[in-house]
């Protein structure tokens, strides 16, 4: 880790005591790129509330999944799984979007990182995290010494939703398959999950984040780790250290490189 910081010529250590030692370096690390000299449009933000749990409609039931169309989505390989989310016009989301976002990254990587859907500037590119959450999850990573090449970063639906509202349940369905279809291809050995959408879909789980964190859950026998998402983080920027002790308790589960 000193190292790390060493490379990056941060060698100047302020002492804050209203904040952790993680919250510093990770903010130290984001200085040094100079990644938020600009503050953030906060009106492009999704508005992540971590620690409630999700009460909104409920998942429609799994007999509601179309079985021809999931079993056609888990027989691609990586090209034809790309081109067929490309195409997709199976749920409203296609109608606004102007890319899809298919994920990126190395398709031998040993970890999945799992967001929840693109936004505005994700949207624009067809990169999953590329906006300023990305911005902040890159410089968590890099604190560690990974770069996005050395995982596979996804999210859980692939197109925009309008306004940055959170996608609606038939739309997480939708995609469902999409998401299957890239873990059963990549095989990763953990997947981090950014954020409570992913952990619904992937766990069926509706509790509030600060209850799910610091454990190893499981996905098809993958350990799953999850996190706060990092605009959650953006705005609550008293959590980052949990997000570190999140990535550090992931990287003792199992070693992306
Ligand atoms: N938030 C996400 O969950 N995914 C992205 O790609 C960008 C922001």
């Amino acid at each position: 880790m000193n190292s790390y910081l060493k490379a990056m010529g941060i060698t100047e250590w302020v002492r804050r005591d209203v904040i952790s030692h993680s919250e510093q370096i990770i903010e130290k690390i984001e200085e040094k790129q100079e990644i938020i000299r600009v503050k953030p449009e906060m009106s492009e933000m999704k508005n992540i509330k971590e620690n409630q749990p999700i009460t909104t409609q409920p998942m429609p039931e799994i007999a509601e999944i179309d079985s021809s169309r999931e079993k056609f989505i888990l027989s691609l390989d990586w090209n034809n799984l790309e081109q067929r989310i490309k195409s997709c016009t199976d749920c409203p989301l296609h109608q606004e979007r102007a890319n899809t976002v298919f994920g990126i990254g190395s398709k031998q990587a040993k970890w999945l990182i799992l967001g929840e859907a693109p936004g505005q500037e994700e949207d624009k590119q067809g990169e999953p995290f590329v906006g300023r959450a990305g911005q902040l999850l890159n410089s968590m990573l890099f604190a560690v010494g990974l770069q996005r090449s050395d995982i596979f970063i996804a999210n859980t639906v692939k197109c925009r939703p309008p306004n940055n509202r959170d996608p609606h349940p038939t739309e997480i369905l939708s995609c469902a398959p999409f998401l299957s279809r890239q873990i059963e291809l990549l095989k990763p050995r953990l997947i981090l999950i950014l954020g409570r959408v992913a952990v619904r879909r992937l766990l069926q789980k509706e509790d509030a984040l600060g209850k799910l964190r610091g454990k190893i859950h499981e996905y098809q026998n993958i350990p799953v780790v999850i996190t706060y998402h990092p605009a959650y983080l953006l705005r609550s920027p008293s959590e980052k250290a949990k997000a570190w002790e999140d990535l550090q308790f992931a990287l003792s589960v199992a070693s992306p490189i």
